[in-house]
């Protein structure tokens, strides 16, 4: 016979201040198997679970029900005083009070109260019946994958390897660097981005135990924590990386012209480029959407012969490369090169893009003087498309007048509803660092207000002020497009109380910070969730802040949310510590609440096999026999999906028994 100990919870006023808790844990007690039923303020509190360590050395409990928050937290914490106590830890269980009654039913007492009561009979009808289950372990792999190689990455690559760790750096771009590397300067220090991030790029870049896989993508990831099989697609460069020494001449002789991403639009690139002169690793790729195919030179043509000069007739780019790394007789997969890896631990620092100014209809988009915040970078950067000189887009003039404009697309119900949290100390560390170099410039900032939060923050923001720039707290909602390149930009001041218009040579909008549009697949790869703003999701926002769903898999950077560099680094060595654990222990724990199939009972009908939605079942014939069902424990998630459909009830999932939920559903609807 068990011995149940039931122990009712408060969680301070969570619980207690709609639970009836003392009437719970009188019920409890008078269930069939319950030996002790106490109550607590706070049972995982030391004194709290002191508690059950307790009764289970004065040898009244041998089973062990806690009604009070989420197992999802809270459920390793008892386990543990369990195995302390020497007792198996699986002969626990929790009944969820909290999140599932308290919470959802605030306003009905004596409704949360009667339910509270169902779920601890329930709990105890399980608890009665559980079985001893035993850990099991497998072995890891002593290698990292992080994919993105932005700064977030870059950190987390390099803490990793610098544990010891081999490290998969994986980046989409030619380059790594991210976001960061289109900075001009950063706040609150206004350092110069290149000057910091360069030198940690070429540490990447250099550092024996990191493998920089960059213009590649991830085609698959399988396996479990410790034994991730991930597939790595490298896009074709349609250039031989091993003899490109980044000298840039087949740029120079492309006569392509097509947009630049790293100058965000502001100027064109070749179909033959480099990604940025500070690229790591500085390689040429030809980028075959906007390849021309000079002179017919298609990839994997046969060279023709000039009848004029007998000499082979090439395309510009191969022509100019000294180095002979662009061939274009030679047959190329457009589909690149698939590269397995298996890794114990992920980082996923995918990072985010800004929204683009089109989205904004009612802010004159098509006028080449609305830049957004992230073009405003490129404009004033010493490697922007002016060298750095602050010059109009229309008409290369000085702007005399320049307005900038926040929350454009953040805190707005019609895009984003949360804040992008950087915005406003760019915006004035943009304001700032023109004010210094053009004193005479009028800067006009529209807030709707002003969030300086950040160590030093608001000493940056009083000094913009003193600059001379103008802060008005108001939004914008309109802006004019005017003869002479000039912008109406209509809003409201709320320290005046009326509206404002500013005639201004250039705007600057903040649009919002989101992830971006491929990433879903990549999450569906790795069987990730996103949040309700779309962005990556921790396990927990407090607990697990760099955890996820899926054991073995961390954030790290603006993948999981908004921020700037100073969190995105610490955030990133966090992932990194965090990753390191399992490939430090060399082995980690399979929790046992998975399925098993009993090869005596299986017919071999095959049923389970596709419906696993882990791929963990195969029909293996043993020593001759007809071929029946096995399940490899590292791929089961313990679903139960399996056990459901088993004509021959062949499959047990371990902590869920039939006998269990049978006596749960009893307990529930009697
Ligand atoms: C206009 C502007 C100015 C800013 N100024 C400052 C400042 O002054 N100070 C400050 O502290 N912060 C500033 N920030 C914020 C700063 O840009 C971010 O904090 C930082 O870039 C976040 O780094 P990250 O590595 O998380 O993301 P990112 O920089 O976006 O890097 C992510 C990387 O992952 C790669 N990637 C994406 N998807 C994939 C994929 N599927 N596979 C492989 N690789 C992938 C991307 O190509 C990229 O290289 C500014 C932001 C903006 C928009
Ligand atoms: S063939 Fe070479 S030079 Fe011509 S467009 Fe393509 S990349 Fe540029
Ligand atoms: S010309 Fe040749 S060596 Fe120079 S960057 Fe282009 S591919 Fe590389």
């Amino acid at each position: 016979m068990a011995k149940v100990g039931v122990y009712v919870c408060h969680c301070g006023s969570n619980i207690g201040g709609v639970i009836d808790v003392e009437a719970v844990r009188k019920h409890a007690e008078t269930l069939p198997d319950v030996t002790v039923s106490r109550e607590n303020l706070f049972m995982c509190s030391d004194p709290g679970q002191e508690i059950i360590r307790r009764d289970i050395r004065d040898g009244l409990v041998d089973k062990v029900v806690v009604a009070a928050c989420t197992p999802r937290t809270h459920e390793p914490i008892f386990r543990k005083v369990l195995e302390g106590e020497g007792l198996n830890k699986f002969f626990f269980e929790m009944a969820n009070i909290r999140d599932q009654d308290s919470w959802v039913h605030a306003h009905d007492k004596e409704g949360a109260t009667a339910k509270a009561r169902k779920i601890v009979d329930s709990a105890i009808a399980k608890a009665r019946n559980l079985m001893p289950l035993e850990d099991k372990y497998v072995d890891v792999t002593k290698a990292a994958l992080v994919i993105g190689g932005g700064v977030a990455g870059i950190f987390a690559a390099l803490d990793l390897a610098n544990m010891g760790n081999k490290v998969y750096l994986v980046e989409k771009d030619p380059s790594i660097g991210g976001v960061m590397a289109q900075l001009d300067k950063t706040f609150p220090t206004n350092d110069c981005s290149a000057c910091i991030l360069t030198p940690v790029m070429v540490d990447a870049g250099t550092h024996p135990n990191i493998e920089l896989l960059t213009y590649s993508e991830i085609d698959s990831v399988e396996g479990y924590i410790g034994n991730f099989d991930v597939k790595i697609r490298r896009k074709q460069a349609y250039v031989d990386w091993a003899k490109c020494t980044g000298c840039g001449d087949c740029a120079d002789a492309c006569p392509v012209r097509t947009p630049n991403e790293y100058n965000a639009g502001l100027d064109n690139r070749s179909a033959a480029y480099i990604h940025f002169p500070q690229a790591v690793p500085k390689k040429a790729v030809v980028d075959m959407n906007a390849c021309i195919n000079c002179g017919g030179r298609k990839i994997g043509s046969e060279t023709r012969i000039s009848k004029k000069t007998g000499k082979p007739i090439l395309a510009p780019c191969e022509r100019a490369c000294p180095a002979g790394a662009i061939d274009r007789s030679r047959p190329a997969d457009p589909n690149g090169e698939i590269l397995d890896v298996k890794v114990g631990a992920i980082v996923v620092a995918t990072g985010y893009k800004v929204m683009e100014k089109e989205n904004f209809h009612n802010l004159a988009p098509d006028s080449p003087n609305v830049l957004t915040a992230l073009q405003l970078e490129r404009l004033i950067s010493a490697t922007g498309p002016t060298g750095g000189k602050f010059l109009r887009p229309s008409d290369h003039e000085k702007p005399k007048t320049i307005s900038f404009l926040s929350c454009i697309g953040s805190r707005d119900h019609n895009h984003h509803t949360y804040c992008s949290r950087v915005c406003c100390m760019y915006m004035i560390k943009q304001a700032k660092l023109l004010k210094e170099k053009y004193p005479d410039l009028n800067i006009y900032m529209h807030f709707m207000d002003v969030r300086t939060p950040g160590k030093d923050f608001d000493e940056y923001y009083t000094s913009a002020v003193d600059m001379g720039i103008r802060i008005i707290r108001g939004r914008v909602g309109g802006i004019d497009m005017l003869p002479g390149d000039k912008l109406k930009v209509m809003g409201y001041d709320g320290d005046l109380a009326q509206n404002i218009e500013i005639e201004a040579d250039m705007v600057v909008m903040a649009t919002a910070i989101e992830l971006q549009d491929d990433i879903k697949p990549l999450a569906q790869k790795m069987s990730l969730t996103l949040d309700g703003s779309g962005f990556f999701k921790e396990l927990h926002p407090k607990l697990k802040p760099v955890e996820t769903a899926v054991e073995g898999i961390f954030l790290a950077g603006c993948c999981q949310g908004p921020k700037d560099i100073p969190d995105t680094v610490a955030q990133a060595k966090g992932a990194a510590a965090a990753a390191a654990v399992p490939l430090a222990q060399g082995r980690v724990k399979i929790d046992p609440t998975i399925s098993e199939i009993d090869r005596v009972k299986c017919s071999g009908c095959g049923i389970c096999e596709p419906l696993c939605p882990y791929g963990a079942i195969s029909m293996v014939a043993e020593n001759g026999s007809h071929p029946r069902a096995r399940i490899e424990m590292t791929q089961c998630k313990g679903c139960g999906v399996c056990t459901t459909a088993c004509p021959s009830t062949a499959i047990v999932l371990h902590g869920y028994s039939e006998n269990q939920i049978m006596a749960q559903i009893a307990a529930l609807t009697a």
